[in-house]
């Protein structure tokens, strides 16, 4: 099973893409973490992408198709993946497709979280990553046992920089610009299916399940 989640920054598709990734053992793919990987360790990609990531822009196709299309080649993403934050623009949609079609393979469901802009903003500014593993948060919807430490790992809580609520606005502009003209994209290819992502976690997770199938 090949998704991909689609919906604005902080519409939940990495929430419901680990859920999602557990329930079916497939990889979550999440091109964000794979920044935030790199950033932390201080990598060239991390160096070049951080420029973009910090001005609420997309890093540039060329960073991101190649890594993308390596990734999902790998042996553990031979049953599927989801796909988290990819593709944002109908370049990498485009380009994707092309490298699954020379293997004679296509992605199965593209699944947009629909949320308003409205709630993004509070999304945003409640979410907390963690450092270490990742894991996220909301500090009023989906709060930690203990404040401000991961369930999961123990390490610290933070805000990430782009979540500032400046950064915030500029990355959904550039949703709305770049990256929505994917739905257009999938409804023409037939593998689009909308949820409402404002509803809680768990009921967002029972339409998603509703339609991938038991
Ligand atoms: P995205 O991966 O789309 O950027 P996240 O999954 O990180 O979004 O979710 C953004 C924030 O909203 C996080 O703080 C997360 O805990 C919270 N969140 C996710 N799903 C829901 C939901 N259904 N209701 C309320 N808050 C949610
Ligand atoms: P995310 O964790 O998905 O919210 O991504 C955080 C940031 O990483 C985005 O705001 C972009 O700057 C960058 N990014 C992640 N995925 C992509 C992508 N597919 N194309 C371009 N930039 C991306």
């Amino acid at each position: 099973m090949k998704i991909i989640m689609l919906g604005a920054p902080g519409a939940g598709k990495g929430t419901q893409a680990k859920k999602i990734a557990e329930k079916y053992s497939i990889p979550h793919i999440s091109t964000g973490d794979i920044f935030r990987a790199n950033i932390k360790n201080g990598t060239e990609l991390g160096k070049k992408a951080k420029t973009y990531m910090d001005q609420g822009l997309l890093v540039p196709d060329e960073l991101v198709v190649d890594l993308v299309v390596d990734r999902v080649g790998q042996d553990d993403a031979k049953n599927g993946y989801v796909l988290d934050g990819f593709p944002r623009t109908i370049p990498q949609a485009k380009a994707l497709d092309e490298a699954l079609a020379k293997l004679g393979d296509k992605v199965d469901y593209a699944i947009n979280v629909e949320v308003p802009d409205e709630n993004i903003i509070n999304r945003m500014s409640g979410r907390r990553a963690c450092v270490s593993c990742g894991a996220t948060y909301h500090l009023v919807h989906i709060p930690p046992k203990t404040e401000g430490i991961c369930d999961t790992c123990g390490a610290e809580l933070i805000l990430r920089d782009d979540d500032k609520p400046e950064t915030v606005k500029k990355r959904l502009d550039v949703y709305h610009d770049q990256t929505q003209p994917l739905i257009d994209y999938y409804t023409n290819s037939g593998i689009l299916k909308e949820v409402d992502g404002t509803q809680d976690m768990a009921d967002v997770f029972a339409a998603i399940t509703g339609i991938l199938g038991e």
